[in-house]
């Protein structure tokens, strides 16, 4: 097992950019952009402003969702010819809701090194100052589409811990939407600009903060309370219920309870029937 470069050999480094105030980045950061034999970037007019702000000169192409499949064979053999690169995203740390996996899991499969450069990130960074209970689950972006967002979400419904999601701001009304309407009005931070002039948490329940989303401009994360235990004991049948209103058959939805709740299937079915005989 190969970790870092200590041989010579070339080093593939995935380096975190400022999310917004340019001076979110490390010495070392710059160091290595500076010494690497090429930089990949999502776009080359976005990574321009801070490469010049910094004077890197170092040749800079492009790496994105839409060349990743073809573009990460031929920064391979680019590495095994010898040359050290290193990755960055337009903001923040590459990978995280960024391009980049198809890349790492590449460098990996062919004894690669592959090292992060560490720095700024939006959810780590907005996570931080939430005061959000940890330990947090990082989400990223819900799909946009309507019944996946919503599936997605009742996914996520009974999970515990903190949930960091991503949202672009012209769907955040419906994002919160969807939240409310699967999670119910839970306690949840929005996270605005962070690190830029007009920067700003706002913390309440998503029924206060969903009248006024529509006025916010900016990059923003969410981040949602989890499910709270004891809502999770209250009441087996509205979970049951809720879930049959979801969309899923009786049967099915008392099993997930009961796998839920660690409770036995048959017993809870049996309950459940009593209790909808007696209603
Ligand atoms: N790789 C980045 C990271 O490490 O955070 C995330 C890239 S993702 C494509 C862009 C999303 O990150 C935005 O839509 C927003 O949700 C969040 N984001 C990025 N910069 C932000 C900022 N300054 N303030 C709040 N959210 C930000």
């Amino acid at each position: 097992m190969r970790k870092l470069s200590f041989d010579g050999s070339p080093i593939l480094y995935l380096v975190a950019t400022p999310i917004g105030n340019l001076e979110d980045i490390s010495y070392r950061a710059i160091r290595i952009l500076k010494e690497v034999k090429r930089i990949y970037c999502e776009d080359t007019r976005t990574s321009g402003v801070l490469l010049k702000h910094y004077d890197i000169k170092t040749p800079c192409e492009s790496y994105h969702n839409f060349n990743e499949e073809n573009k990460s064979e031929a920064i391979i053999n680019y590495i095994l010819e010898g040359n050290d690169v290193a990755l960055i995203s337009d903001a923040g740390l590459p990978i995280i809701s960024d391009p980049g996996f198809k890349l790492v899991d590449l460098a990996i499969k062919n004894n690669i090194s592959v090292t992060t450069i560490p720095g700024a990130s939006a959810g780590i960074s907005a996570f931080v100052s939430s005061n959000m209970p940890l330990p947090f689950l990082f989400y990223g972006f819900l799909k946009p589409k309507y019944s996946e967002r919503k599936r997605e979400l009742t996914d996520l419904k009974y999970e515990k811990a903190s949930i960091i999601f991503y949202e672009a701001p012209h769907r955040i009304k419906e994002m919160l939407e969807a939240l409310l309407e699967v999670f119910g009005d839970r306690e949840i931070v929005l996270a605005r600009e962070l690190t830029k002039r007009f920067e700003e948490y706002l913390r309440g329940k998503i029924s206060a903060i969903l009248p006024i989303c529509d006025t916010l401009k900016g990059e923003m994360v969410v981040i949602c309370h989890g499910y709270i235990e004891e809502a999770l004991t209250a009441d087996r049948f509205t979970l049951i219920d809720e879930q049959i209103s979801l969309g899923l058959k009786a049967n099915q939805a008392i099993k997930e309870v009961a796998n839920m709740l660690k409770l036995d299937k048959k017993e809870l079915y049996k309950e459940y029937v009593e209790y909808k005989n007696n209603k």
